[in-house]
C-alpha cells in the first residue's frame, strides 16, 4: 500500500512535466513553422488586406496622405515639415504632375515617404472612358513614378480614386472597375479623416478645427490632405496638425510599415 502511494506522488509531477514539455514543443514548432513559411505572394496579400482594413483599426496610428501633387507651391514645404517632425507620410500623386516635377517625387521617395497612385489625369471623363483607360491611367502613373525614382517596373499597389471611392461621382463605373484592381496587384483606399482643405473656404484655424472634429473618437486615422496649389494652404497648418495628433497620443506611419519593409 505504501509503495502505491509513493508511486502516485511521483506520477502527478511526471504527468505535468510531460504535458509542459509537449506543449512547449508544439508551440515552438508552430512558431518556427509560421516564421519560415511566408512567401512573397502571401506577404503581398496580407499588405492588400491591411490597406483595406486600415480605417477600422483601433490603434492610435495616423497615416497622413497628400493627394493631387506634386506641385511647386506646396510639396517641398510639406516635405520640409515632415522632415522636421520626423513623420513619414504617403503621397497619392497624379501621373501628369509626376512628369512635370519628377525631382519632388524623388525627394519624397528618398526621404522615406510612400508614393501611391492617384491616376494620370485626375480627369474622370478620361479615367472612366473604358476599363482599358482606367487601367492605363494607373499603369502609366506607375511608369512616371518609376522613371522619377529610378525603379523599373515600379508598382505602388495602392490606388485612390479621384473624389474617393465613396463619392457618388461615376459610382457604377467605379463599382465595375474596382473588381479589376486585383488583376494588376492593386487595392484602393479612401480616408476616414479630413481637414476639408479642398473646399477652399476655411481659415487656418478652421482647417485645424476640422481635423480635430473629424478625428475625434477614432482609432487609426487615414487623413486626407492635399499638396496642391488650388486648395487651402495645408502646409501652413501641417505643423500644428501634427503637434495636435502627437499630443493626442498618435504615432505616425506610412504604408511601408504595413509591408514590413
Ligand atoms: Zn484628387
Amino acid at each position: 500500500m505504501k509503495i502505491v502511494v509513493i508511486k502516485n506522488k511521483f506520477l502527478l509531477p511526471v504527468f505535468i512535466i510531460t504535458i509542459c514539455v509537449l506543449s512547449f514543443g508544439i508551440y515552438h514548432f508552430s512558431y518556427l513553422y509560421m516564421n519560415v513559411l511566408p512567401t512573397s505572394s502571401f506577404e503581398e496579400n496580407t499588405f492588400q488586406d491591411k490597406i483595406t482594413n486600415l480605417i477600422y483599426q483601433k490603434d492610435k496610428i495616423a497615416y497622413l496622405t497628400f493627394d493631387d501633387g506634386p506641385t511647386l507651391k506646396s510639396t517641398a514645404k510639406i516635405l520640409d515639415i515632415l522632415s522636421e517632425e520626423n513623420v513619414k507620410a504617403t503621397f497619392f500623386v497624379i501621373g501628369k504632375h509626376v512628369k512635370e516635377h519628377p525631382e519632388l517625387v524623388k525627394r519624397a521617395y528618398d526621404e522615406g515617404h510612400y508614393i501611391a497612385n492617384h491616376g494620370y489625369s485626375h480627369n474622370n471623363d478620361k479615367l472612366y472612358a473604358s476599363l482599358d483607360s482606367f487601367i492605363n491611367e494607373i499603369l502609366s502613373t506607375d511608369r512616371e513614378i518609376g522613371k522619377a525614382i529610378g525603379i523599373e517596373n515600379y508598382s505602388s499597389h495602392v490606388f485612390r480614386f479621384p473624389n474617393g471611392f465613396m463619392s457618388p461621382i461615376y459610382k457604377s463605373k467605379k463599382q465595375e472597375y474596382v473588381k479589376h484592381l486585383s488583376d494588376i496587384g492593386y487595392t484602393y483606399i479612401d480616408w476616414n479623416v479630413l481637414n476639408k482643405d479642398s473646399e477652399k473656404k476655411y481659415s487656418h484655424t478652421e482647417l485645424l478645427n476640422n481635423l480635430k472634429t473629424s478625428s475625434r473618437n477614432k482609432g487609426t486615422l487615414v487623413i486626407l490632405m492635399h499638396d496642391t496649389s488650388d486648395v487651402n494652404e495645408t502646409h501652413l497648418v501641417l505643423k500644428d496638425s501634427i503637434l495636435y495628433l502627437k499630443e493626442q497620443g498618435y504615432i505616425f506611419q506610412n504604408f511601408y510599415d504595413l509591408k514590413g519593409k
